[in-house]
């Protein structure tokens, strides 16, 4: 432990000083570099990933090509290419408040960043980040999940191979390990997990009043409304719940459907369970037994309370089918927590208002889906609600948009990831502001008649350009 502590405190301290000097030189053509050797070491490991996240998640190696390596492959494209732009200083207009003077936002790293990441999707939610930090130009030290281990162990060794550790560095291990970084005075600190910890991981940022990315969890509510195309909305949620098994931030955790369409959807949705999951081939497990036992005590309390399933049922191990339930007590835990596993509830409703109360009732989810083809009730529910993101007739996939930002809102979560915006999330966009001709010295005192009659001209000048009344 003692030393596990040094080890973990000296990959801190080489971060800070040699770490510093190493960040002033990391300029374009540095970053662009590291950015291509990781992409270039996550091409070189597709096997070794895809066989990593079988032994963690059992999941299929299609699956893991689509639903990780690719959109990090795409990420890591994105970085490169478009890296030039994002470093440049912007120019802004300052109107007349900014006279004379010329102004610009000026991209600076942060500097040490701290990542934090989950158990679900482990590559992509550790790697992810990393691209967003060497993009910005911060070193970084990654805590991968320690309930992902064959990939945890990947991910340190892939990155050893990479990067000098005062730059990058992965530090394994569970709450213990993660705690001891939290107490560290790291300049960022982007976590990936569940509310509960999130909550933790703010209040230890606050004793060093380091700025935290928080990418966070919660109950995504799928709406199935009465114009849906019932066999393409059943497409979409059967993929988008049942992928991974479930274990998916932005996965459906419920679906709101319409009494108009309920049978004939319930039956899409049957069916097309049947035809993409033939004997549960292509589905991933159940994390560890302690998530599946979670589940499988979710499903059971909901069954006890009157709950009829569908399809599906508890499983075996670590293995769990597609379930399908209907007529949920309100009050379960099925009904009140994130369920993050296979198990997909239906609840009814005939007037939109009701659903977007209920939505409203509950805190803001990351993600909310709405399947139907009439535009003002479209409308209504994005204007309704409040959603890290809205999927209107698909699932999952805005994820993956390298024009769309990426985060919650509320509880799930603040700040946001990709592209662009995970850049500016490393980045403190600095203000610098230059005097060439800046005639604001003849307001400065004493405030003799020439300044106050200068005063109240800027007073006139600024009152004209709000409203009359
Ligand atoms: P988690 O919060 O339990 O763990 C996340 C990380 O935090 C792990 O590395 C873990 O070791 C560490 N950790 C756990 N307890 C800690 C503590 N007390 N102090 C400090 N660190 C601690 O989350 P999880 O179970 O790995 O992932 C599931 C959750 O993550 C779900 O709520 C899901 O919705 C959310 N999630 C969100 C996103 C997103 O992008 N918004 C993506 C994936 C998962």
């Amino acid at each position: 432990m003692a030393e596990e502590n040094t080890v973990l405190e000296q990959v801190f301290e080489a971060q800070g000083a040699a770490g510093a000097a190493r960040r002033r030189d990391f300029g374009l053509a540095a970053r662009r570099a590291a950015l291509g050797r990781l992409a270039q070491a996550v091409q070189r490991a597709e096997s070794a990933i895809c066989d990593a996240l079988a032994a963690d998640l059992g999941r299929a190696p299609a699956e893991s090509l689509l639903v990780e390596v690719t959109p990090l492959l795409q990420d890591l494209a994105e970085a490169r290419r478009h890296l030039p732009r994002w470093m440049r200083p912007r120019r802004v207009r300052g109107g007349l408040a900014g006279l004379g003077t010329v102004a610009r936002l000026v991209p600076e790293p942060r500097g040490r960043a701290l990542i934090i990441a989950p158990w679900n999707y482990p590559v992509s939610l550790a790697l992810g980040p990393l691209v967003s930090a060497l993009a910005a130009g911060c070193s970084a030290i990654i805590k991968p999940s320690e309930l992902a281990p064959a990939t945890s162990a990947l991910i340190a060794r892939l990155v050893a191979d990479c990067f000098p550790p005062d730059l990058v560095a992965v530090v394994e291990g569970d709450m213990d390990v993660a705690t001891r970084l939290l107490a560290l005075p790291f300049d960022h600190i982007f976590f990936t997990g569940s509310p509960a910890v999130g909550r933790v991981v703010m209040a230890a940022a606050a004793r060093h009043l380091t700025s935290v990315t928080l990418e966070l969890g919660g109950k995504s509510p799928c709406i199935i409304g009465p114009g849906a195309d019932l066999a393409r909305a059943a497409r979409w949620v059967a993929f988008g719940k049942f992928a991974n098994a479930g274990q998916t931030c932005i996965a459906p955790d419920h679906l709101f459907v319409h009494d108009s369409i309920a049978a004939p959807f319930k039956a899409a949705l049957l069916a097309e369970i049947a035809r993409i999951y033939p004997a549960g081939r292509d589905l991933a497990a159940i994390v560890s037994d302690r998530h599946a036992t979670r589940l499988r005590d979710m499903l059971a309390e909901a069954l006890n309370r009157g709950a009829r399933l569908l399809t599906g049922g508890p499983g075996q191990g670590r293995q769990m089918p597609p379930s399908v339930l209907e007529a949920l007590a309100p009050d379960t835990p099925l009904a009140c927590e994130e369920i993050f596993g296979p198990i997909l509830p239906i609840l009814p409703f005939s007037d939109i208002e009701t659903v977007i109360s209920r939505i409203n009732a509950g805190d803001k989810p990351l993600a909310l889906y709405i399947f139907d083809h009439d535009r003002a009730m479209i409308d209504r529910v994005i204007a309704g609600t409040s959603s890290g993101a809205v999927g209107v007739n698909l699932t999952m996939i805005h994820f993956s948009h390298p024009g769309l930002p990426f985060g919650g809102v509320g509880v799930s979560g603040q700040g946001q990831a990709h592209g662009r915006w995970g850049f500016l999330a490393f980045s403190h966009e600095k203000p610098v502001l230059e005097n060439r001709f800046s005639p604001a010295p003849l307001l400065f005192p004493p405030y003799g008649a020439r300044s106050r009659r200068m005063i109240g001209w800027v007073k006139r000048l600024t009152a004209w350009s709000l409203p009359r009344r």
